[in-house]
């Protein structure tokens, strides 16, 4: 008999997303689905998951346990956000209003606004001030069942502002219940003073920022924006392969506006991530596939960009290519924190099952962050992450309506309508 001090109870049905990850083809659907199900769990891990009857005769529950009545409902891994910009300064929502009505995205940059505003104020900001800008989204984000983010620096464009963000990001993954997974990003734009010396910006980044990052152990990931009128593919594989060498594993931005190269890079240097992707060809895919390069979609991206087309993620599934999908979060145009936001945009703009949209939420972005053997399903042995959906599965798909009831990480109730 195993003990247990929380059970989630008799669930209409478990989506433990459990089997080996990241996975494609057809398993991209292997939700691992158990009816009138239970998961059982004992300081923050889980002891044990199956049918409801097997799960009750296998525990005994300590005093002071907590049983959560989980009848009628469903229960999912909590959502794994892969890709997010959500610490910055400042205030760009006016921006918004101005692209509704007709401005482009350059006419908006030559008037000051874009990523320039955004670097402007995070330059003047300060650790403390990124924090508290930050924990509000956070927020937002586990109350949609986010229970593991990545977060990337990339809006100081200068070595000490690079490292604030960092820090900011350190100080926020003790100080709320999301686990966050850094990313240094120094390479996200070339700043407005280094338009005309390129090189000197890269020569910065890779001789000053990434030796710096690394010295203070501030990020996991080294990430680079791949994109015609941004960085070239030569520029971004000098960049990820600096990184490697400070102990900074590569993902990129590519493909997002155009058919840039990004992809290629990301299977030439064993990327964990290659990321937007809208543009991507199946050579470029079928290179990825060969390197296990995941696939991390952010369809609320081409929503809020209006780019009038999505990442072809039912290619890449057919091609052996792992999907896993992310928000997006940023000032600009990453407008929604939620994960089942994104997975509906997944479902009904990228023709995804709600099955694969699931295992990319959770399994397939566990694993795009190297978490999956911590998180990511629900298995004996890894946290006890768990997001409890207000009905049938296909609730997730109810664009702005209360789908997610309870939300618990390493077996706490964090937030919903039982915290
Ligand atoms: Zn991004």
């Amino acid at each position: 008999v195993i003990a247990a001090d929380v059970l989630i109870d008799r669930a209409a049905l478990v989506a433990t997303c459990a089997g080996r990850a990241p996975r494609a083809g057809a398993d991209q659907a292997a939700i691992g689905a158990i009816p009138d199900g239970s998961v059982a769990g004992w300081q923050g891990k889980i002891v044990a998951v199956g049918p409801a009857a097997e799960v009750s005769a296998a525990i005994r529950l300590v005093d002071g346990a907590q049983v959560i009545d989980a009848r009628h409902r469903t229960v999912v891994p909590g959502f794994v956000d892969p890709h997010t910009h959500l610490v910055y300064a400042g205030d760009r929502r006016d921006e918004l209003t101005r692209r509704l009505a007709g401005a482009s995205y350059a006419e908006i940059a030559a008037g000051g606004g874009g990523i320039v505003r955004t670097v402007l104020a995070t330059r003047g900001a300060t650790v403390d001030d990124l924090v508290a800008a930050a924990r509000p989204r956070l927020a937002e984000a586990l109350a949609q069942g986010t229970t593991t983010c990545e977060v990337k620096s990339g809006y100081g464009l200068e070595t000490a502002a690079e490292l604030r963000m960092l820090r900011a990001i350190r100080v926020l993954d003790g100080a709320q219940p999301i686990e966050l997974s850094p990313t240094f990003m120094g390479a996200h734009e070339v700043p407005l003073d280094y338009r005309d010396r390129r090189d000197a910006y890269l020569r910065l980044v890779v001789e000053e920022m990434l030796p710096a990052v690394a010295a203070e152990g501030l990020a996991e990931w080294n990430d680079v924006f791949c994109e015609v009128g941004v960085f070239s593919p030569a520029e971004a594989r000098q960049v990820l392969e600096a990184g490697r060498r400070h102990g900074l594993a590569p993902r990129i931005h590519a493909d997002e506006l155009a058919a840039s190269g990004g992809s290629r890079v990301a299977a030439e240097v064993g990327a964990a991530s290659a990321d937007h992707l809208i543009f991507t060809g199946e050579a470029e895919a079928d290179a990825m596939a060969r390197a296990g390069v995941v696939a991390t979609l952010l369809p609320a991206a081409a929503f809020f960009l209006k780019l009038g087309r999505y990442a072809p993620a039912r290619m890449f599934i057919d091609r052996g290519v792992a999907v896993a999908l992310a928000t997006d979060m940023n000032p600009g145009g990453g407008f929604t924190p939620s994960m089942p936001v994104v997975m509906a945009l997944a479902c009904f703009g990228m023709d995804l099952t709600i099955e694969e949209a699931l295992v990319g939420a959770t399994a397939n972005a566990a694993a795009a962050l190297g978490r999956y053997d911590r998180v990511g399903s629900l298995e004996v042995g890894k946290q006890l992450d768990a997001v409890i959906v207000d009905g049938p599965l296909g609730e997730l798909m109810r664009l702005g309506a209360p789908v997610v009831h309870t939300v618990i990480k390493r077996g706490a109730i964090v937030a919903g309508r039982a915290a």
